[in-house]
């Protein structure tokens, strides 16, 4: 996975500075070789009347032959040593340079070769030295050409000074007329030839950086395609493996609150009571933190949605009351709903949600306050089809520092460790509940004094379903508050259950709860026991389990619907996975 870290951004940022630099460069050597071959050029035209061409072609070819052997050696026999690098360099250079003496000083254009075998096969530093070596060799290849006689028209033409003087009856008598032919050469013939080696050198280099940057390019995004892959295989192997945990931890957890909550109900001992009690509050926390970690999880992988629904305002506020009340009354704090009464009642949202981040924050506020007051605000600002609530959550707890504000969001952390370290929590809440709220086209704000308190608050637009006030709300939780101790509300004796699940503990708790309730319940523990069940015995309901060995709970439904077994009988399915992406899969 190391190629995962290359990021996006970069790498067209290294392209572009790229293809910049390549752009600057064709267009410097452009510049270049157009002001060089205009110089060359009229003196190239004269050259061609009288050139030699055998000796022309057989320069061209020996150097092509020179060149190509090598490449070879460079490329496949040689490539590993530095020191013989350079070597064969050098006696390519001085190859081409004896070739030249030898034959004619045109070798030396034809050795605009090595530029390119340069630029394609060999490093920049490689590159210099090849340039170095090539105006020496063009000032030996083009003196020595001289001394020996075997300059062609241009440098006759130089270093003599005239073209009568040259040609007569197609022997080569030179007249030496010109009296400085050694900077006539050098001015005509070296300085412009090396400034065109220059030239082609840029040439070669920009297109071969456009070629394999390209290259490069299309190998990068393969790359990244590859890692895009494998992170989302990654991601999806870990909401995989955290449905898979979360059920599996979820489901004693479960059973354990539910056994607890039979304790609760009917032990009459005191001492019992407490235990019972201390273990409800570690039971709840525990599953509080993995419901977060799973809340988290499914934002961070986009499976969560939101499932609108026809709700009660007032019963969420009272269920909200109720819950944060107790941990309140633990802490000596006054708990105050300031509920304004024309906020509507009914509303269509997801109500789960708004739940859930109100009792974080409410929580949150509970648990950073000492002493003092924690008040939830409730208003609404506009009533029509849709009202805009406004809700606000203070208190007079620790606060935030001003430069710890803009972090609160971040996941796992937590401010003031060392003050809070009896304090509960993961450092997830804030995270999720802002998310939830920028689901719901909301966000949050956050006003805070250190050690003064601290108001969270945020808008919420919801579809109104019923333009009936919620009223007086001091009224609803003075009806709610009397709730707390459980109470049989009524009995069915002829009523039967049909509860399956393969988990036994499930089943213990199933019965012990509704134990109260008188209701037969018949159980099973498995999807084929269930329909042996169901063939003979009709059920007012049936409790089925999702996840069973042998037949879950989808195919023991589709197994009942198939037999019309359960015709006008409610089946509610029981689960504890908690992501999306799994229920969809199955
Ligand atoms: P935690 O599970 O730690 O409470 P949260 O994400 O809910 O995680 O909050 C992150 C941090 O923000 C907390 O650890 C705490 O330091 C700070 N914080 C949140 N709410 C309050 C508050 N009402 N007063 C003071 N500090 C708060």
């Amino acid at each position: 996975m190391k190629n995962t870290k290359v990021k996006r951004d970069d790498i067209s940022d290294y392209f572009e500075e790229q293809e910049f630099i390549a752009n600057t460069y064709v267009m410097r050597c452009y510049s270049v070789t157009v002001v060089v071959l205009t110089i060359t050029f009229i003196l190239n035209q004269l050259r061609i009347f009288v050139i030699e061409q055998g000796l022309m072609l057989r320069g061209f070819v020996s150097t092509i032959i020179i060149y190509f052997i090598t490449v070879l050696v460079y490329k496949y026999v040689l490539p590993r040593s530095r020191m013989l690098k350079y070597f064969i360099l050098f006696g390519f250079m001085a190859l081409l340079t004896i070739n030249g003496v030898l034959i004619t000083y045109h070798v030396v254009l034809v050795s605009l070769f090595p530029f390119l075998f340069a630029t394609l096969y060999a490093s920049k530093r490689v590159m210099r030295y090849i340039y170095v070596l090539m105006v020496i060799s063009t000032v030996i290849v083009v003196y020595g050409g001289y001394y020996f006689g075997l300059c062609d028209a241009n440098m006759t033409l130089l270093t003599s000074g005239s073209l009568q003087q040259y040609v007569k009856d197609g022997e080569f008598t030179l007249t030496q007329v010109n009296p400085n032919p050694e900077v006539s050469l050098m001015l005509f013939f070296v300085i412009p030839r090396c400034l065109i080696y220059f030239a082609f050198v840029f040439v070669c280099n920009s297109i071969y950086s456009i070629v394999s940057g390209s290259i490069e390019k299309a190998r990068l995004s393969k790359e990244l395609e590859k890692a895009k892959i494998e992170a989302e295989n990654a991601n999806l192997a870990k909401t995989q493996f955290l449905a898979r945990v979360s059920h599996e931890i979820r489901t004693p957890i479960n059973a354990i609150i539910g056994m607890n909550e039979m304790i609760l109900r009917e032990s009459t001992q005191d001492e019992v009571l407490k235990y019972a009690g201390d273990v409800e509050n570690s039971s709840v926390l525990l599953l509080n933190l993995i419901n977060e970690l799973l809340d988290s999880t499914k934002i961070e992988s986009g499976k969560m949605e939101l499932v609108p629904v026809r709700y009660e305002m007032g019963s969420l506020l009272n269920d909200i009351y109720n819950m944060t009340e107790v941990k309140a009354r633990e802490k000596k704090l006054e708990l105050i709903f300031d509920v304004a009464p024309d906020i509507p009642n009914e509303c269509i949202g997801d109500d789960k949600r708004i739940r859930q981040v109100l009792l974080n924050l409410l929580s949150n506020a509970v648990k950073y306050t000492r002493q003092g007051t924690v008040t939830l605000v409730v208003t609404c600002r506009t009533i029509g089809e849709e009202a805009t609530l406004h809700f606000a959550v203070k208190d007079t707890g620790i606060g935030i520092r001003k430069e710890d504000i803009d972090r609160i969001y971040d996941e796992f952390k937590r401010f003031d460790v060392h003050k809070n370290r009896n304090v509960e929590g993961t450092g997830l809440g804030m995270n999720i509940a802002r998310q939830f709220l920028q689901l719901m086209g909301s966000d949050l704000q956050i006003e805070s004094e250190y050690e003064k308190g601290s108001v969270f608050s945020f808008d919420l637009v919801q579809k109104v379903a019923n333009q009936e006030p919620i009223g007086d709300f001091r009224e609803r939780i003075h009806l709610a508050s009397g709730k707390n101790k459980y109470k049989t509300v009524f009995t069915a004796p002829d009523a039967k259950v049909l509860v399956v699940d393969d988990y036994e503990m499930n089943l213990k708790v199933f019965k012990g709860l509704l134990k109260p309730s008188q209701i037969q319940v018949h159980e099973a523990t498995g999807g084929k026991e269930c329909l042996g069940m169901l063939r003979k015995e009709r059920y007012d309901i049936v409790f089925l389990d999702h996840m069973m060995p042998e037949m879950d709970g989808i195919d023991t439904l589709k197994a009942i619907r198939d037999e019309g077994l359960c015709e006008g009988v409610p089946i509610i399915m029981l689960t504890a996975n908690a992501i999306l992406g799994i229920k969809k899969n199955t």
